[in-house]
């Protein structure tokens, strides 16, 4: 065999090799610690109509604004940091961070906020819509803000809330 053909031979077995033996290293040894923070109801984080994209029924599309803030870059910070603590007082040899991973979860939630003041909610208390009478709304789209966990308890929660009020009201206005 030639000299280079020995070389080349020899850098594949070494980097299927390498392949294997990073793999036995991480394979069963590796754990992730995910940080989760909230992002504050700031005014500029919003969903808008888009006056260019609308769907095949020439209904508005969504425009998503989303910057992330200072609050929220220090609290996901401070959160690797805590992280890399942990990890390193368990004895993890190497470890990797990324600051926001763009394929993590996002949370539909927000548009028909809940609030007191018509002019900066779109449902009052009790998920009734201020503007339209009758018209409830339970789900998601009513939180004010996100929170840093999972909604779906809290969404179940309020349509419990609001279920319970629209039967109490039901039996005042007469309906069965
Ligand atoms: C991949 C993934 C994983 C998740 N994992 C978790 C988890 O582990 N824990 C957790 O708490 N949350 C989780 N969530 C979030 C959770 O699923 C949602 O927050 C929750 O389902 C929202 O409930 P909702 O009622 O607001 O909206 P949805 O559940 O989205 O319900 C909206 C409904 O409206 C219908 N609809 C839409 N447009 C129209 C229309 N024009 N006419 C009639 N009907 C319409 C839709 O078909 C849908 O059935 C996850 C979400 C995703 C996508």
């Amino acid at each position: 065999m030639k000299s280079f053909e020995f070389l080349l031979v020899y850098c594949i077995l070494f980097l299927f090799d390498l392949d294997h033996r990073i793999f036995s290293q991480r394979m069963g040894n590796t754990i992730r610690v995910a940080v989760m923070g909230e992002d504050l109801p700031e005014l500029s984080n919003r969903v808008e109509l888009d006056d260019q994209m609308s769907d095949s029924d020439g209904v508005s599309s969504p425009k998503i604004n989303y910057v992330e803030s200072e609050n929220s870059k220090k609290l996901i910070e401070f959160g690797i940091d805590r992280a890399i603590e942990v990890l390193g007082a368990a004895g993890a040899k190497s470890i990797h961070h990324d600051p926001l991973l763009s394929a993590a979860g996002w949370h539909l939630m927000g548009t028909a906020r809940m609030g007191t003041n018509p002019e900066r909610s779109v449902v009052d208390r009790f998920g009734a819509c201020h503007d339209v009478r009758n018209l409830y709304v339970i789900d998601g789209s009513i939180f004010v803000t996100a929170g840093a966990v999972n909604p779906t308890s809290t969404i179940q929660a309020l349509a419990l809330y609001i279920a319970d009020n629209l039967k109490k009201s039901s039996r005042f206005l007469g309906v069965t």
